[in-house]
């Protein structure tokens, strides 16, 4: 059966997350999002822990009716080099804790940071039959390719453990399959959202083919083995991550790689440090000119949160918007969740909310949009075209048809590759698909996010 995991969040004993990240918040958002297969995150954290338990059936299983959860966290080792880990059971979160307890002080933060290396996190992990990789491997900050410039020198002997790699919001298949080493991995799309938001939980996600909804049942598909694997991988837009070009942290001005080694990577305009983004870092690192996909890639779908289409084709000011709700919550009920109405929706039957929205629903699933990539801690945006933003959808264009870039927000401005799935491929993905479609009826109150800032504002540790 097909499942739609997000494999990264975090609770509310994280630094810098929403007081709302309660298991049961978490499930009923999941829910609407069209999440089947969620991390519990943060397992190691011993109040987390607790709750946990509290919403447990058996040791394996984790379950708030139909939204399952495994055990998962995310380590910082010595190095500040993220990791995530997915775990068999909640004995074996137990076992971890212990293991990792001596290292660092697992109630100060629902992500612990440990005194342990790349490859003593692996041992642990191996040690307790835990799947173990990489967390937003690119990102300049708290990211394995951020300090080194390959898994052995991170993992040392465990490198072969290594299973899969979180993408992160600023890269996608495309960028990490110019990697030879990166290959043989299985690429993990997460959201790793910090509050329950619809413009955050499952913002990024993939979805596997599994024999069942289990530990077991995902590493089989994270292995691939017996023929199970992840089938697609749906997430932001590489250039709306924040640290997709190179650009000053303080002043957010973009840098190409030849300007900024000129300048010593130092902003000429503030004084501010500038940081490498992910296009150069992969530049540096990449085996092949273009991508060369291994056999068991699944496509990768670029999209955006359905909320913040139905801002950007209302122009709103926020996801936080009455008219936005109204639009996401009408679109949720009608196809039962956030995923059937944005990718597999019919567009004649998406004629119950305002013409712009549906517009813009259509163009986004041609790719018809234009990019204002990110850089230094600043998220990239999206925008309509100026004749799409008036225009019906008539005008079928087959995807990959150019994606028009911005030209004045970005000096490191680049042809990007067409993309690697079309709405049509997705028809095949659609007639085997197998995505719950139980409405959820519970008021959506969830969403008024005090702690949940748009765009740029968010914290650091938000990839
Ligand atoms: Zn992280
Ligand atoms: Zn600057």
């Amino acid at each position: 059966m097909k499942v739609n995991t997000d494999l990264h969040l975090h609770s509310k004993y994280s630094m810098a997350s929403s007081g709302k990240m309660e298991l049961p918040t978490i499930a009923r958002d999941a829910s609407k999002k069209g999440m089947k297969l969620l991390g519990t995150a943060d397992c190691t954290h011993p109040k987390w822990l607790e709750e946990i338990k509290k919403v447990s059936i058996s040791n394996e299983e984790i379950r708030i009716e139909d939204i399952y959860f495994i055990p998962t966290t995310e380590i910082e080792d010595n190095k500040r080099v993220h990791h995530l880990l997915i775990l068999p059971s909640i004995s074996k979160a137990e076992e971890l804790a212990e293991r990792i307890a001596p290292f660092g002080n697992l109630e100060a933060d629902g992500r612990p940071s440990v005194r342990l290396d790349g490859s003593e996190i692996a041992e642990i992990a191996k040690d307790i039959g835990a799947l173990i990789g990489p967390c937003h491997a690119f990102t300049p900050w708290t990211a394995l390719y951020g300090y080194y410039d390959n898994l052995q020198s991170c993992y040392g002997d465990m490198a072969g453990y290594i299973s899969f790699l979180e993408l992160g919001l600023s890269a996608d298949s495309d960028y990490a399959d110019r990697i030879e080493e990166l290959h043989r991995l299985t690429f993990l799309s997460n959201s790793d959202a910090h509050s329950p938001s619809i413009n955050k939980l499952a913002r990024e996600f993939t979805q596997f083919e599994v024999p069942e909804i289990t530990f077991d049942g995902l590493k089989k598909a994270i292995l691939r083995e017996q023929g199970y694997r992840a089938t697609l991988n749906v997430g932001f837009f590489p250039e709306e991550g924040k640290y997709n070009l190179s650009a000053c942290i303080k002043c957010f001005t973009q840098y190409s790689m030849p300007e900024a080694v000129e300048n010593k990577w130092r902003c000429p305009i503030c004084g501010g440090i500038i940081k490498k983004g992910v296009l150069d870092r992969i530049n540096e690192l990449a085996d092949f000119k273009e991508p060369r996909h291994p056999d068991h890639r699944p496509p990768y779908l670029h999209l955006i949160p359905l909320a913040e289409i139905i801002q950007m084709a209302l122009d709103h000011a926020s996801v936080q918007t009455k008219g936005v709700k109204t639009a996401w919550n009408t679109l949720v009920e009608r196809f039962g969740n956030e995923v059937e109405a944005l990718i597999y929706s019919e567009p004649e039957a998406l004629k119950i909310v305002d013409d712009r929205i549906v517009s813009a629903i259509l163009a986004f699933r041609k790719g018809d949009v234009i990019i204002h990539p990110g850089g230094g801690g600043q998220y990239g945006w999206l925008e309509l075209p100026e004749n799409l933003k008036a225009e019906k959808s008539d005008q079928e264009k087959k995807i990959g048809s150019k994606k028009k870039k911005a030209s004045h927000a970005s000096k490191g401005e680049k042809t990007r590759h067409t993309g690697q799935i079309s709405f049509s491929d997705l028809e095949n993905i659609k007639s085997e698909k197998k995505i719950d479609e139980k409405p959820e009826k519970t008021a959506d109150e969830t969403n008024k996010e005090a702690s949940d800032n748009s765009k740029s504002q968010s914290s650091i540790f938000d990839f």
